[in-house]
């Protein structure tokens, strides 16, 4: 099937109007574009367009914007609980659901029949198949990853990945969307774990495997990192803000579909997560939270 040409992009549908969701909405609209912003819980689309003004006027208080550029902002996003009315007449639209294909695919079906053929479709998944989602579409040269990270409105990096069918135009389209909405886009093909989740994880472990054979102290195997290799802080404390019981789920799915013993998920993190510890969501996890 030929691919139409994509068109230049005014409107932006996010679909989920949580974490991601809100924070992808805030940094669309500050790019300049009619944002509509839908969930699927009644209500929860206006709820997540409160959490953005915070968002706006945080950014107001602390110097870093102005009142009229927030309120321009807040002017071109509007809420509603309808899919249909959301996505009609996008250029972009951004999903931003529960990680779980089956309700992916299912909301990609929709849209496809929902939008026009040119319009670009996303996903902010983290972990699963771009090319299982675009599956049951009929456009799937215009589905693609954009991988955004948490907080959106902070946060440099997206992840635009490609499945094997994703056309040139996407791609390009897609860079350029995240350029102006002020990230600094990678393009990774649909691979396990992408290019951040793989190698992010792939330190994450080793470092757990260093702590159980007795290398060195958790503080100092981060101090490694943090000072030797300049990351903003080490592996295991990462660790324990993403959350154990996280990172053992990507560990396990990426062992088994890379099939690497790199992410074979070590010992230690198999036995914190059971034991409760699941880093500072729990009160403890390789440090004690909060820190003293
Ligand atoms: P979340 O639970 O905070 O938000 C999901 C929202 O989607 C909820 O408000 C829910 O009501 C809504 N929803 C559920 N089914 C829907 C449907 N059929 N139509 C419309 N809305 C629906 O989840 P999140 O943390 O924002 O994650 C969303 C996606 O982003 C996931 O794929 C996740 O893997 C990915 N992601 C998350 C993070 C993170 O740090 N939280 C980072 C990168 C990517």
């Amino acid at each position: 099937m030929t691919t139409p040409p994509t068109p230049p992009i005014r409107t932006v549908a996010v679909v989920g109007a949580g974490t991601m969701g809100h924070g992808i909405a805030q940094v669309a609209a500050q790019a300049g574009w009619t944002v509509r912003l839908t969930d699927a819980v009644p209500g929860a689309a206006a709820r997540a367009l409160e959490r953005i003004r915070a968002n706006l006027d945080g950014a107001v208080q602390r110097g870093k914007a102005t009142p009229e550029a927030c309120g321009d902002t807040l002017a071109r996003l509007a809420p509603s609980d309808r899919l249909d009315e959301a996505a009609r007449g996008a250029d972009l639209v951004i999903e931003a659901v529960p990680e779980q294909l089956d309700l992916k695919r299912a909301l990609f079906r929709r849209l496809d029949e929902v939008v026009a053929a040119e319009a670009i479709l996303a996903t902010n998944t983290s972990s699963l198949s771009v090319a299982a989602i675009a599956g049951g579409t009929r456009h799937p040269a215009r589905v693609l990853g954009m991988h955004f990270f948490n907080p959106v409105h902070v946060m440099k990096l997206v992840e635009i990945v490609t499945h094997e069918g994703t056309s040139p135009p996407a791609r390009a389209a897609a860079v350029a969307a995240a350029r102006r909405m002020g990230k600094d886009p990678i393009v990774v093909r649909d691979s396990p774990g992408f290019a951040s989740s793989r190698l992010g994880v792939a330190l994450g472990l080793e470092a757990m495997r260093m702590l159980e054979e007795g290398v060195a102290s958790a503080e100092d195997i981060d101090k490694a990192m943090a000072l030797g290799y300049n990351h903003p802080m080490g592996p295991l404390r990462l660790t324990d803000l993403v959350g154990l019981d996280v990172r053992l789920a990507i560990a396990r799915y990426l062992h088994a579909t890379l099939g690497t013993a790199t992410f074979h998920p070590p010992a230690i993190l198999e036995r914190l997560v059971a034991e409760g510890r699941l880093g500072k969501k729990s009160g403890q996890g390789f440090y004690r939270w909060p820190e003293s």
